[in-house]
């Protein structure tokens, strides 16, 4: 029999339509390897056998009746815990929200239950999608499966791992500097983060509203793109919500596999390399840049001087609006109460206990930037800052269609290395957090394993704003070589994980 929780979406979108299996078959699957190896991975926070077989055999009975039905209805996904879904508790990744059962369905969510696609449950993450290794989760650790001492990446380190652990083939991800890329990368999957206001944040716990964007996680390119269009598109909800057509990311991916890449241009930035870039790393990144230039491709090199004060910046905006975010935690609307006579004190010792520290660090560090004698100093700066880095990718793709470069400087390491030194986790998303301040799309797949630790390296396609199929187009391209070169995409080849007792 067929190990369904091998394949990818879109075969088991053509598997459904062709009576080869059905949604229940699929979504049971996929339950049956979460109770096997999730004991272990630890992807997921809650998980709903019952709402998902329910969702399953309702599409398996309209498709019986000959209904017509969405491309991806019938195929388990996997939704990151950060995401409000009725019904289900969304906690995102907090004590603060233990138990909260939220009444209403972010756009996103909603629009996963149109596609009428079955919910298998709520993934890990760092609380309120602060960090890059899901260590700061409020509910323990995700591990990456390619090796389970070490870290999935973070925040979105659950909808990661549970693809690598092939418990679902598709997840939800949000990334405000790299949490959707930076777990891509070190798990070998692929993740996106598309143009700022591409896909709805109504109902996405906001960690910083300037830069927060959900995208697709998955295992091919295709596959991403498949979510990416459920996912997309405008919503009066939203202020920030793009009013345009959702990128054509499918017909994208699917040209791209077949693509001739003469006259375009690659750009590598050149500020992301060197120092702090493990040696594997760069060694796959250049591989792949060969195999973009043996399709056709003209590789240049680019420069954008001001990324090297883009992390700073990242760590002054993002702590802003996240102290004012995350005010709204008052012990009296959500969640948590820790019952202590009056108001003020309640409120003080709920959010004393419910937040973790990485979760206090960056709210008295974003009251600190905001504080009237400093807000110029601070955030002022920062904002500059941002305004510099736009200009930097204005300039760098008058000169490249899109740009490269690793998606993080180092393979996953070791769970606990980093945990007690921020500086040293915060540079995990030294590559990514660019595009987050300048709103432009992101892309980071497979490159391969590096020759020193044998662990997954990232390749990261940056596209100009409204472009992201452009990056589906050159992503699938890559992947194909690579996939070539594998004997298929290098997602699929993680380990066989040892079934838990
Ligand atoms: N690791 C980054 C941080 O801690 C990115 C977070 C994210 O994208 N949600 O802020």
């Amino acid at each position: 029999m067929t190990d369904w929780t091998r394949a990818t979406a879109a075969q088991m979108v053509a598997a459904l339509k062709a009576g080869d299996v059905t949604s229940v078959e699929l979504t049971q699957a996929h339950l049956d390897r979460i109770a096997a190896v999730d004991t272990d991975v630890h992807a997921f926070l809650h998980i709903d056998a019952e709402g998902a077989l329910a969702t399953a055999r309702a599409v398996d009975a309209a498709r019986a009746a000959g209904e017509e039905l969405p491309e991806l209805a019938g195929v388990p996904i996997a939704v990151k815990d950060i995401l409000v879904t009725e019904g289900m508790p969304t906690t995102a990744g907090s004590t603060i929200l233990e138990g909260w059962v939220p009444q209403y369905d972010a756009t996103v969510t909603r629009k996963l239950r149109e596609a009428r696609m079955p919910i298998l449950g709520k993934t890990n993450m760092d609380e309120f999608a602060m960090g890059s290794s899901t260590e700061h989760s409020g509910f323990g650790a995700t591990h990456n499966p390619w090796d389970l001492d070490r870290i999935p990446g973070g925040s979105g380190g659950g909808s990661a791992a549970s693809l690598a652990a092939f418990e679902a083939p598709l997840a939800i991800g949000s990334d405000t500097g790299g949490s959707i890329r930076q777990p891509a990368s070190v798990t070998a999957t692929v993740g996106v983060k598309p143009t700022y206001g591409g896909v709805s944040r109504y109902g996405a716990i906001a960690l910083a509203s300037s830069l927060d964007q959900l995208g697709p996680c998955a295992r091919t390119v295709e596959d991403a793109a498949l979510l990416h269009e459920v996912m997309g598109g405008h919503d009066p909800m939203d202020a920030t919500s793009l009013n345009e057509p959702v990128p054509s990311c499918v017909a994208a991916a699917r040209e791209g596999r077949e693509a001739d890449l003469t006259g375009v241009r690659i750009g590598v930035i050149k500020e992301l390399s060197g120092d702090g870039y493990q040696p594997g790393v760069e060694q796959r990144f250049e591989e792949s840049l060969d195999k973009l230039k043996a399709l056709g491709a003209e590789i240049v090199e680019v420069s954008c001087p001001s990324f090297e004060y883009a992390l700073a910046a990242y760590y002054l905006i993002l702590p802003s609006e996240a102290s004012s975010n995350l005010a709204k935690f008052d012990s009296v609307r959500f969640g948590k109460r820790v019952e202590k006579g009056n108001v003020e004190r309640t409120m003080s010792a709920t959010r004393a206990e419910g937040f973790g520290d990485e979760v206090k660090r960056r709210i008295i560090l974003g009251t600190y930037a905001l504080s009237a004698g400093y807000y110029d100093a601070y955030y002022g700066s920062a904002q500059k800052v941002r305004t510099l880095i736009q200009r930097d990718f204005a300039a760098a793709f008058e000169q490249a269609d899109v740009l490269v470069s690793p998606t993080t400087p180092t393979t996953p390491f070791k769970l606990g290395e980093r945990i007690d030194d921020p500086l040293a986790m915060y540079l995990n998303d030294v590559a990514t957090i660019p595009a987050n301040l300048a709103g432009i799309p992101g892309m980071s797949l497979p490159s391969g394993l590096a020759p020193e630790d044998g662990l997954p390296t990232g390749f990261q396609i940056l596209a100009p704003a409204h472009e992201d199929a452009r990056m589906y187009r050159i992503g699938a391209a890559l992947e194909k070589a690579l996939a070539d070169e594998w004997g298929g995409p290098l997602a699929a080849q993680a380990p066989e994980l040892e079934v838990a007792k």
